[in-house]
């Protein structure tokens, strides 16, 4: 066997391979805010595999940090690696395509398309994903039976449905091409405690089934028990400790 042949590939993964998300010199602010960036990271990475309950306090700079990780959007400076790929590297088009091959992310305020069906949401993100969905329906109903949903509400239009329901439709639409990388924006800010363990526990169940790596944000420090890594942006993040002029 040659040394680079592919059947060693395997076996000798690149350092940077392991990790799922690494960053360097990061920083961002956003338009017209030079002086005062959002996020000023020197290095800070996750491991692949690794559970990350990410705090903070509300405007530290949290879901904008989600957004960079996802590349929708860009940073000013510095480099965000995930999983391996650098995604100052891509085009917009082709970060894109990595975000839907790779990546779930369910945002804060879910961000479904109300006048479309719960099925066809799902569809758009299968469409865009890594996955030829032979029988996607079959795929959701499965995620829909793990998260506790009604099979009948694949039919009906996304803006009709509780907060509750439009959460876990966020949720299925995030896993339905089995990410390697599941970002989750404050999820459980909107339910009460009975209905948040019950989440928690299908979440994390589905995570672990499908391996990905998840970094969850949330201000509600209760839940930080299902997590191995606890991080406060502020420990990460410099902003604001030093005033930088970019
Ligand atoms: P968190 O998620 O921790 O509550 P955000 O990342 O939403 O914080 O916001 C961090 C900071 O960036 C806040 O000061 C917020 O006002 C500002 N910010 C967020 N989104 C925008 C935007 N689109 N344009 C300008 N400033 C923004
Ligand atoms: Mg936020």
């Amino acid at each position: 066997m040659y040394p680079d042949s592919p059947e060693n590939a395997t076996l000798t993964v690149p350092e940077a391979k392991l990790d799922a998300v690494k960053i360097n010199n990061l920083y961002f602010f956003y338009p017209g805010k030079a002086r005062t960036a959002v996020l000023v990271i020197p290095e800070w990475r996750i491991a692949r595999g690794a559970r990350v309950f990410l705090k903070g306090p509300s405007g530290s700079g949290k879901s904008t940090l989600l957004n960079l990780l996802a590349g929708i959007l860009v940073a000013n400076k510095g480099n965000i690696e995930i999983l391996g790929q650098n995604l100052g590297a891509l085009s917009s088009r082709a970060r894109d395509r990595f975000r839907a091959a790779h990546i779930g992310m369910v945002f804060q305020q879910f961000n479904l398309i109300h006048y479309l069906s719960v099925l066809d949401n799902i569809r758009l993100a299968a469409h865009f994903g890594k996955k030829d969905m032979v029988d996607l329906t079959v795929t959701a109903k499965q995620l829909f039976d793990a998260l506790g949903l009604d099979n009948m509400l694949i039919t009906k239009k996304a803006g009709e449905l509780s907060v509750g329901q439009q959460q876990r439709v966020a949720i299925a639409r995030a896993l339905i091409n089995s990410p390697e990388l599941l970002i989750v924006d404050e999820p459980t800010s909107a339910l009460d405690s009975d209905t948040r363990d019950a989440f928690m526990k299908i979440l994390l169940e589905i995570s672990q089934k499908q391996g990905n790596t998840l970094i969850f944000v949330s201000h509600d420090t209760a839940l930080t028990h299902h997590f191995n890594h606890i991080v406060n942006l502020a420990e990460i993040n410099q902003a604001g400790a030093v005033e930088y002029v970019c």
